[in-house]
């Protein structure tokens, strides 16, 4: 396959973490730093309760703000949800959807990931779409079989066309998820460059060689640099090590080219 420079985009997923004062210090302290990484994108993704405040922070600076989940449709009598219009109102550029703890532990189905991502895109929002599979199912064998079926579900029927940039993959082993266990960067590589075949027949060979794919599980500092110097490895969808801000920036650090 070519080999083709995509800029390295690190994302920071707070999950449910983080007050209003936290999630505005952590952010007026990156945008302070944030020059100095001119050589890959950065995102944080708070709760819902600290988007408006950390885009607050933000202004100004070119660090990208995502929420962690939508719901599909934009308005109506749907209690606690939150749509991917008001997303775009509280000032969000991105949108996590079918995170593996969305759907293990709220039973979201691949059709419920489908509808999310297609409802973030009619909002001009970009899904970082997280795909990959159990332990269980990589111990079968069925690793590639089930992550190429979660994004086959969302993308296989494209009722828009798409640009390079409207779109992020996250391959996110679920046994790796906050376990302190990371895929090795031969098989996170490995998976990565089947997940950009799988691109090319649903989206074609100009998208593949563009989209960025980026590797969640278990992401630090200390393991950063071997994993981001794989080809088909853009970026990192960072849990833990992302709620300390010089933990989020060393694994910044370690994307730049030749690090
Ligand atoms: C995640 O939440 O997407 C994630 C990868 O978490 P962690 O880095 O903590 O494993």
């Amino acid at each position: 396959m070519t080999e083709i420079q995509r800029r390295p985009f690190i994302a920071g997923n707070w999950k449910l973490n983080k007050t209003q004062a936290e999630a505005f210090a952590f952010c007026e302290a990156l945008k302070h730093k944030a020059g100095e990484f001119d050589y890959c994108d950065l995102l944080v993704a708070p709760t819902f309760t600290s988007l408006a405040i950390a885009r607050e922070a933000l202004k100004k600076s070119a660090v990208a703000l995502a929420a962690q989940n939508c719901y599909a449709k934009d308005d109506g009598a749907y209690t606690g949800e939150v749509s991917a219009a008001l997303l775009l109102d509280a000032g969000c550029s991105h949108v996590i959807v079918g995170h593996s703890e969305r759907r293990q532990l709220f039973f979201e189905r691949d059709e419920d990931v489908r509808t999310k991502f297609w409802a973030a895109r009619r909002h001009r929002l970009v899904p970082i779409l997280c795909v990959g599979e159990t332990l269980q199912e990589r111990e079968a064998g069925d690793a590639s079989k089930v992550v190429l079926r979660q994004l086959a579900a969302v993308l296989s029927e494209c009722p828009e066309s798409l640009e390079v940039n409207d779109v992020v993959i996250a391959y996110e082993p679920v046994w790796a998820i906050g376990t302190g266990k990371t895929a090795s960067p031969e098989d996170a590589e490995q998976m990565h460059a089947e997940i950009r075949t799988a691109l090319e027949k649903h989206l074609g060979k100009t998208l593949c060689f563009g989209i960025r794919v980026l590797y969640g599980g278990s992401v630090k500092p200390d393991n950063a640099t071997q994993l981001l110097s794989k080809p088909n490895i853009d970026g990192a969808l960072i849990g833990g090590a992302s709620l300390d801000l010089d933990s989020f920036l060393a694994i910044a650090r370690a994307s730049a080219p030749c690090s």
